[in-house]
C-alpha cells in the first residue's frame, strides 16, 4: 500500500469525550470514527486491524475443532420469550417491531438463536459434541457507552456455543476453550489473567473471564501474591479470608446505648474506641424483581464493603438501586441506626459475621446502637457479601491478596441445560432416551480487542501495534520525495518487500519528513525504514516503534534484516 493512496485522515484533535489512550489514538490515527453514540465506523487501517484479530480468533477456534456459522443479527422476539429472557434482559436489549407488527430484538448474545439452530437437527448423542461459533455484530443498548471501542453499543464479538451429552464432556470443552482463548491473547501480545467470574444474566455455574491487565481497566481483579497458587478472580466473585482485628479483652454488656447522631462506621469506632471489625454495617438497597420492588438489607462487618454483585446474587434481584430515608422510614427503618433485630424487610448477613460476638449494631431506634450483639446460633440467611480487599488472605493458600485493574476481553461459561430445557432442545442418549443438551458458551470481544491492544501498548506519541495485530509491519518513509535517489531506493525496496509477501506501506507523500515521522509514531506500525540523507553514504535507518530506537543499516543489508524481523 502507498500512503499517497491510503484513506487515513490522521488529526491532532482528540474527541471531546475521549479520556483513554486507545480511544484518543484510534480516532487521531484514522482507524475509527464515531457515527453515533457507541457506534463506530472502521476506516481502512482500523478494518485491517479488526480483520487481523478476527482471523487469529478464527484460526485458533478452527484448530480447536469449532465450526464457524453466521446467525441472523435480527432475532425474533419469540425465541427470547421461550427462554424467558425477553422480560428479564432489561434495557440493554433493543426491541422493535416490523411493518407486520412482529417483534424482534437486535442480538446482544445468541444462546436462543444457536439452540434453535441445533434443536431438531442434532438428534443423537452420536452427533455430539458440537461447538459452533460466529464472529458477528452485536448490539447492546448500554447505559453508558464510552471509551471508544471498549464499550460500544454496536460491537463485534466472537460468540461460541457447545453442545454435549454430559457435564464431563462440557467441562473438557470448557478447558479447551480456556486454552484456545489464552492462545489468541498470547498471539496478540497481551498480558492477561484468567479469573474466576460471576455468571451474570446469561446464567449457568462455573465461569471464567479473560482479563487483560491495564491501569485503565473497569474491572477490579483479585490476585494471590503467591505465584505458585495462581488464584485470581474478578472482585465480583472473589472469595477471601479476613478475621479482622480480634481482641480477647473486649467485653460488652448487652443493651441499647445512646449514640446521638453517630451514624457512620468511622464515628462509631471513634466513639466506642474500638476497631471497625466489632461494628456491623447495614446497607439498604431497593431490589427490583420481575413483579415487585422492595427494600432489602445487607449486613457486613464494619471494616468490610458490600460487593453489589454478590448482594444481587444473594437476593436474586434483577437490579439493586439506591434507596432513601423516606423509603426506609416507610418500612420502619432509621438510616444510620439499623440492626438485624426484629426487622420486617428481607435481609442477608455476610458469612464473616457468622458466630461473631460481641458486636455493636444499630439499635433500630433513633440515636441508639445495640452493644454486645451476638451472631451465635442466629438462623439468619448468610451469604458471601463482602468485597475482597488488598491484604485479605487467599482462600486457597492463605497468602496475601492483591488488587489490580483489568479489561474483560473474554468470558467462558459452563452453561448446563438451562437454555436447552427452556427451548426444549433434546437429543437421544445411548438408551434412546431424550435428554436436554448440556451446553457451554464462550465469548470474546473482537472489536474491544482492537482497543485493548492499544491500552496495553502505547506511549505519549501514539499506538504501538503488536506484531500480529499490526495493520502493516513496515513503513518505508522516503524522507524527501523530490530526491530521485531516495525515491528510487524506496520504490525498489517496497517492490522487493511486497513481492516477498511482507506487509509493507510506502510513505511516498510529498510531505515534510517530520510530518511523516509523526504519522508513523501516531499510527504505530512496528518498524519504519527511513530512506534519507544517509543514503548518499549507503545507509538507511531502521526505527523500532516499541522503543523508538534508531539504528543505521547498510542499504544492501536492509532487506535481509527486515526479513529476519
Ligand atoms: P462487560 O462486563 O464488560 O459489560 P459482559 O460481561 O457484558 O461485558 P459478555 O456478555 O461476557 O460481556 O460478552 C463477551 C465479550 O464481549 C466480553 O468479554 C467483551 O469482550 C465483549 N463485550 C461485551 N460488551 C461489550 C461492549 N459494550 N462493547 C464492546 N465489547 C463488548
Ligand atoms: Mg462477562
Amino acid at each position: 500500500m502507498r500512503f499517497s493512496k491510503l484513506f487515513v485522515p490522521t488529526t491532532k484533535e482528540a474527541p471531546k469525550d475521549a479520556v483513554l489512550p486507545s480511544h484518543i489514538y484510534l480516532v487521531r490515527g484514522g482507524f475509527i470514527s464515531q457515527i453515533g453514540s457507541g457506534i463506530y465506523n472502521f476506516l481502512p487501517l482500523g478494518k485491517l486491524v479488526l480483520d487481523r484479530i478476527r482471523s487469529i480468533v478464527k484460526e485458533e477456534l478452527d484448530r480447536a475443532g469449532a465450526q464457524e456459522v453466521q446467525l441472523g443479527f435480527v432475532t425474533p422476539a419469540s425465541l427470547w420469550e421461550e427462554s424467558g429472557r425477553y422480560q428479564k434482559f432489561g434495557k440493554e436489549l433493543l426491541r422493535f417491531k416490523d411493518r407486520k407488527n412482529n417483534e424482534f430484538v437486535l442480538g446482544p448474545t445468541h444462546e436462543e438463536a444457536m439452540v434453535d439452530l441445533v434443536r431438531n437437527r442434532v438428534k443423537s448423542y452420536k452427533a455430539l459434541p458440537l461447538n459452533l461459533y460466529q464472529i458477528n455484530t452485536k448490539f447492546r443498548d448500554e447505559a453508558r457507552p464510552r471509551y471508544g471501542l471498549l464499550r460500544g453499543r454496536e460491537f463485534l464479538m466472537k460468540d461460541g456455543y457447545s453442545f454435549h451429552a454430559d457435564e464431563e464432556d462440557m467441562k473438557r470443552e470448557f478447558a479447551l476453550m480456556e486454552q484456545t482463548y489464552s492462545k489468541i491473547l498470547d498471539r496478540l501480545g497481551l498480558d492477561f489473567r484468567v479469573v474466576e467470574a460471576d455468571s451474570g444474566a446469561i446464567g449457568g455455574s462455573g465461569s471464567r473471564e479473560l482479563m487483560v491487565l491495564a491501569d485503565n481497566g473497569e474491572d477490579d481483579i483479585v490476585i494471590c501474591s503467591n505465584e505458585s497458587c495462581g488464584y485470581a478472580a474478578n472482585i465480583e466473585a472473589a472469595k477471601s479470608l479476613n478475621e479482622g482485628i480480634v481482641d480477647d479483652e473486649v467485653e460488652m454488656t448487652p443493651g441499647l446505648f445512646a449514640t446521638p447522631d453517630i451514624k457512620t462506621i468511622e464515628d462509631l469506632a471513634d466513639f466506642f474506641k474500638i476497631p471497625a471489625s466489632y461494628l456491623v454495617k447495614a446497607v439498604a438497597k431497593k431490589a427490583i424483581y420481575d413483579d415487585r420492588e422492595e427494600v432489602v438489607l445487607f449486613f457486613v462487618r464494619g471494616d468490610d464493603e458490600l460487593q453489589e454483585v454478590k448482594a444481587q446474587n444473594a437476593c436474586g434481584a434483577l437490579e439493586l438501586v439506591d434507596t432513601d430515608e423516606s423509603e426506609l422510614e416507610a418500612v420502619g427503618l432509621i438510616a444510620g441506626f439499623i440492626g438485624p433485630m426484629e426487622i420486617k424487610v428481607p435481609f442477608y448477613v455476610d458469612e464473616r459475621l457468622r458466630d461473631r460476638e460481641p458486636m455493636i449494631c444499630g439499635g433500630n431506634q433513633k440515636d441508639y446502637h445495640f452493644v454486645g450483639f451476638s451472631f451465635k446460633d442466629k438462623a439468619f440467611e448468610y451469604a458471601d457479601l463482602a468485597s475482597a480487599k488488598a491484604g485479605d488472605q487467599c482462600v486457597k493458600c492463605g497468602c496475601e491478596l492483591e488488587i489490580t485493574k483489568g479489561i474483560e476481553v473474554g468470558h467462558i461459561f459452563q452453561l448446563g441445560d438451562g437454555y436447552s430445557k427452556a427451548l426444549n432442545a433434546t437429543f437421544l442418549d445411548q438408551n434412546g432416551k431424550a435428554q436436554p443438551f448440556i451446553m457451554g458458551t464462550y465469548g470474546i470481544g473482537v472489536s474491544r480487542l482492537v482497543a485493548v491492544v492499544i491500552e496495553q501498548h502505547h506511549d505519549e506519541k501514539g499506538c504501538k501495534w503488536t506484531w500480529e495485530s499490526a495493520p502493516y509491519h513496515f513503513d518505508i518513509i522516503i524522507s524527501n520525495i523530490k530526491d530521485e535517489e531516495q525515491s528510487a531506493f524506496g520504490e525498489a525496496l517496497y517492490q522487493q518487500m511486497s513481492e516477498a509477501g511482507m506487509r509493507v506501506i510506502l510513505d511516498d507523500r510529498s510531505e515534510r519528513f517530520g510530518f511523516k515521522m509523526g504519522d508513523f509514531e501516531l499510527i504505530g506500525f512496528p518498524y519504519a525504514v527511513i530512506v534519507g540523507k544517509g543514503l548518499k553514504e549507503g545507509t538507511v535507518e531502521l526505527v523500532d516503534r516499541a522503543t523508538l530506537q534508531k539504528r543505521s543499516v547498510p542499504k544492501d543489508e536492509i532487506f535481509q534484516q527486515l526479513k529476519e524481523l
